[in-house]
């Protein structure tokens, strides 16, 4: 498989050199963040810093961190296995259509350590973990197997990783400096940590990024093209961000918040453990990106909040009960939902590409938070039978009631399509009513708590009585069936005695116009979806 994700993702090769490096910034902040409670650990090294030096006679590329480090068995539990999910993910899909992967796959995985063998026959990795007295190296040709032996310290850096890459053939223009400042600009200019370029035998360096926190520095100084490459090494993302958010609070609490939504749909964004990808810092310092920062609803926001308020020696455990990350929390989900509401009044084509990705997991928040529910319903665009390709609003909706109309009316299912054509969509269309069109998993949950909208509660057509009576037909027919009375008693009755058992009640509707009859769920009763869930779920 490593085979197969080395040659598939051959075009984008550049992408390994992003990996290394934030593997190396991440161990610096881990070291950052150990070294607040055992501050010995810095020695007399206090500055985090990478180093990549070229080696174009020997066609070698060295990366080197002075971060947290690994000892010989950290390396055999994370470079031995898959360890990451974006790499494991990218296996799994790989091996789902083998054969089929392409360039475009690895926009939707970052792909981690193991990328380095994308342009490595050889790689060797030298660590010493911070505070540890022996050192250890990990080499490896990708080809399935690996070693693990202790080094002399002098072969190995006084703290942290040395990754050494003996390039292919075909790659050897990754030791020469045009191409490696090129993509480190490109990919990795906004990673904080400052990066040197050495040339093998100058002791100089040249500085290529500096390290400093782009979330601090002002909107007017940062560019378009900044933010993007940011959010890349930020998200993991291989996109550029739809939508940017940057903003400074100030007030009870101080915090900087640099956060994006990303073009394209993160390929775990329906996984069931719904995980967040806000990094929480402090000061600079990088806290966690486990803290709930914000709500599961809005996980498809990437980036990050840093806090001036937090004590920094609290456990991440202490954090995620502290009335600052509450008061967080609060401030950067309401900052979200109002630009989302911007954008939805300025530019109702972007959001439309937003809500096209992210509606569904948006909707998650009708039914889990009850507090923003209204902001949310303000934010949710529907297809419905009349909207053809567009998309409506409630508040479209509202404005276009029929007379005599005082609910909503919605029809749950799997499929657009086949919702579309649902017979028991008959009456309504005949009575010029637009019902909105449900799709997706989600929308069984938030209308089945007793939603309502500007005083409309939303009602099911599934769900029997449907109030048809009420409201004429377009065409100005009368509603109620024309048949001879006698003969549709006589019908039902005969009706009610075959399908008994099987059903509750056989009546005559307003519902159908074309087809001849239709299952509806009693009016008290579940939701004829929820019930097809409820049953599939095994309850
Ligand atoms: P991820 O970065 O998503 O965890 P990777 O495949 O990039 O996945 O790396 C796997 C693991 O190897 C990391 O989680 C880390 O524990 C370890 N690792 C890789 N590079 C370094 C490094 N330079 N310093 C310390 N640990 C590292
Ligand atoms: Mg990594």
């Amino acid at each position: 498989m490593l085979h197969m994700m080395v040659h598939s993702v051959y075009s984008d090769r550049d992408v390994f050199l992003r990996e290394l490096i934030s593997n190396a910034a991440d161990a610096c902040e881990k070291l950052r963040y150990e070294a607040i409670a055992t501050p010995s650990l810095l020695g007399d090294d206090p500055q985090p810093r990478i180093s990549l030096t070229l080696d174009a006679d020997q066609g070698r590329l060295t990366i080197e961190d002075n971060g947290i480090g690994m000892t010989a068995a950290d390396m055999g539990e994370t470079l031995g296995t898959i360890a990451r999910s974006g790499t494991k993910a990218f296996m799994d899909r790989l091996a789902a259509d083998a054969g089929k992967a392409d360039s475009q796959l690895i926009g939707q995985f970052g792909v981690g350590f193991y990328s380095a063998f994308m342009v490595a026959r050889e790689v060797e990795v030298f660590s010493r973990r911070a505070g540890a007295d022996d050192a250890a190296c990990w080499r490896s040709d990708g080809l399935g197997t690996y070693t693990i032996a202790p080094v002399d310290l002098d072969d190995a850096p006084q703290r942290g990783t040395r990754v050494v890459l003996h390039l292919l053939d075909d790659a050897k223009s990754y030791a020469e400096r045009s191409t490696v400042e090129r993509i480190v600009k490109a990919q990795s200019g906004h990673v904080p940590v400052p990066i040197t370029l050495f040339e093998k035998a100058d002791s100089e360096g040249a500085l290529v990024a500096d390290g400093a926190a782009l979330w601090l520095k002002p909107r007017s100084e940062i560019s378009e093209a900044d933010y993007a490459d940011f959010y890349r090494s930020v998200a993991g993302q291989y996109d550029s961000p739809a939508h940017t958010i940057h903003y400074r609070a100030e007030g009870r609490f101080e915090y900087s918040v640099l956060t994006f939504i990303p073009q394209t749909k993160p390929f775990d964004l329906f996984d069931p453990d719904r995980k967040g990808h806000i990094k929480l810092y402090v000061r600079r310092v990088f806290i966690t990106d486990e803290a709930p920062v914000l709500p599961r609803y809005l996980r498809f926001v990437r980036g990050l909040v840093d806090s001036t308020d937090l004590p920094l020696n609290m456990s991440r455990e202490m954090i995620q009960d502290s009335p600052v990350l509450a008061a967080i929390q609060k401030g950067v989900t309401g900052r979200v939902l109002n630009e989302l509401q911007k954008l939805a009044d300025s530019d109702s084509e972007a959001y439309l590409r937003i809500w096209e990705n992210f509606g569904p997991v948006l909707k998650e928040g009708l039914y889990e938070d009850f507090e923003r529910r209204d902001t949310l319903l303000g934010l949710a665009r529907f297809k419905t039978t009349t909207s053809g390709d567009d998309w409506r609003s409630l508040k479209d909706y509202v404005a276009d009631l029929r007379e005599n109309q005082t609910a909503i009316y919605y029809a749950t299912g799997s499929d657009l399509d086949r919702l579309s054509t649902s017979p028991q969509l008959e009456g309504f269309r005949a009575r010029g009513i637009e019902v909105l069109l449900l799709p997706d998993q989600v929308d069984n949950f938030w209308t089945s708590i007793g939603v309502d909208f500007d005083g409309k509660p939303f009602k099911s057509v599934t769900q029997g009585g449907a109030d048809l009576t009420l409201i004429p037909l377009s065409d100005g027919a009368p509603s109620s069936p024309q048949a001879e009375a006698g003969a549709l008693d006589s019908f039902i009755a005969f009706a009610k005695e075959a399908l008994a058992g099987s059903v509750s009640d056989v009546r005559v509707s307003e519902r159908l116009t074309s087809s001849a009859v239709c299952l509806v769920a009693s009016e008290s009763g579940m939701d004829r979806q929820l019930e097809k869930l409820l049953a599939n779920a095994g309850q």
